[in-house]
């Protein structure tokens, strides 16, 4: 190991870096572009700032885009939540229009502490693209789309699209996510997330929004976090949901398909053993708790 990298980790001081601060999204994006690959855009920083300060990072060029006004929101516009990129998770426990999309809601009061809280954006907890992060299973299940900005114009990416890999997406280093879009559904919706302690991140999460007649699922989606290298929707379980009935008995075994569509690796929150277990019963945990809000119940 050289020198340099053990006084990092000791130290945890930051290498250094050329830093930016744009005033307009345009001059963000001009940046984005001159600066290429070497340049990490800088958010709330909670992801940001510990892999630089592991030196598990070191961007060479740092765009801060926190002074950058008009991308902190939240609308419900014609059946349509938008967020914007600078909208913290402590935005979104404050605003009662989240509680129309309960799995988001249950995410959002489960995320970190409030300090993380206070710092951290839903937008670069899709960026950093860990496959734990919460956001990620509540927005697959309601068919969520980035907007990606660059210098070249705008395009919308489905989230189902967006994750390639741990810590990987599809945008390009020039494009900055500009607005997550949620569009609002009829039916009940949970997330659930199993984790060490209250602030740690899952060790395995899901989230279902199904539409109900009685106790028969008539629409299931279904996504996991944290049990695959990107976050997961689970088709195959949605198919084995479609037409059940919630008290059906054995559904928890018929959930199986779940432990075939994952797969977790073992690291220091749990095994792949356990994880695979463990997300059959969330998924279930989820569903009912879906059913029991679909009835008025305060699940
Ligand atoms: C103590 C602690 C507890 C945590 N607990 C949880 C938890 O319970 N659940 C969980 O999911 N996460 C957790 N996290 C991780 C982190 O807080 C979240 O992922 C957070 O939402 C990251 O947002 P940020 O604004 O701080 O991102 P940043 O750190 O600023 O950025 C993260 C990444 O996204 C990129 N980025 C940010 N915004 C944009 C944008 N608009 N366009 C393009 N790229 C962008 C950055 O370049 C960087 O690569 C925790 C972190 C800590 C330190």
């Amino acid at each position: 190991m050289r020198p340099s990298a053990i006084n990092y980790m000791n130290t945890h001081i930051l290498p250094s870096f050329e830093y930016y601060e744009p005033k307009s999204l345009g001059e963000a994006l001009e940046l984005l572009d001159r600066l290429g690959g070497d340049a990490k855009v800088l958010a709330g920083g909670t992801d940001l700032l510990v892999k630089m300060k592991t030196g598990a990072l070191r961007p060479k060029y740092i765009v801060n885009i926190k002074r950058i006004p008009g991308l902190r929101y939240i609308r419900l516009e014609e059946g349509v939540l938008r967020i914007g990129a600078l909208t913290t998770w402590h935005d979104l426990e404050e605003d009662p229009v989240v509680e129309r999309f309960p799995a988001l809601a249950d995410a959002v009061k489960q995320m970190g502490g409030l300090q993380i809280r206070v710092m951290g954006t839903i937008a670069g907890n899709l960026c950093n693209a860990s496959p734990a992060a919460d956001a990620a299973p509540p927005l697959l299940v309601y068919d969520a789309e980035v907007v990606l900005a660059s210098v070249k114009g705008v395009r919308t990416v489905k989230l189902e699209d967006f994750f390639v890999g741990p810590g990987k997406t599809v945008m390009q280093p020039n494009e900055l996510l500009v607005e997550i879009r949620v569009p609002a559904k009829g039916g009940s919706s949970a997330f659930v997330k199993l984790s060490r302690t209250s602030m740690d991140l899952a060790i395995a999460s899901a989230a279902v929004y199904a539409e109900f007649e009685g106790e028969v699922v008539k629409e299931a989606r279904v996504a996991l976090g944290s049990v695959a290298p990107t976050p997961i929707r689970a088709r195959k379980t949605e198919a084995v949901l479609k037409g059940r009935r919630v008290s059906e008995e054995g559904l928890i075994e018929l959930l199986r398909t779940v432990s075939e569509e994952v797969n977790p690796i073992t690291d220091v929150r749990a095994s792949a053993w356990y994880r695979r277990e463990v997300s059959r019963v969330l998924v279930y945990d989820a569903l009912l708790k879906a059913f029991e809000r679909s009835r008025g119940g305060r699940a």
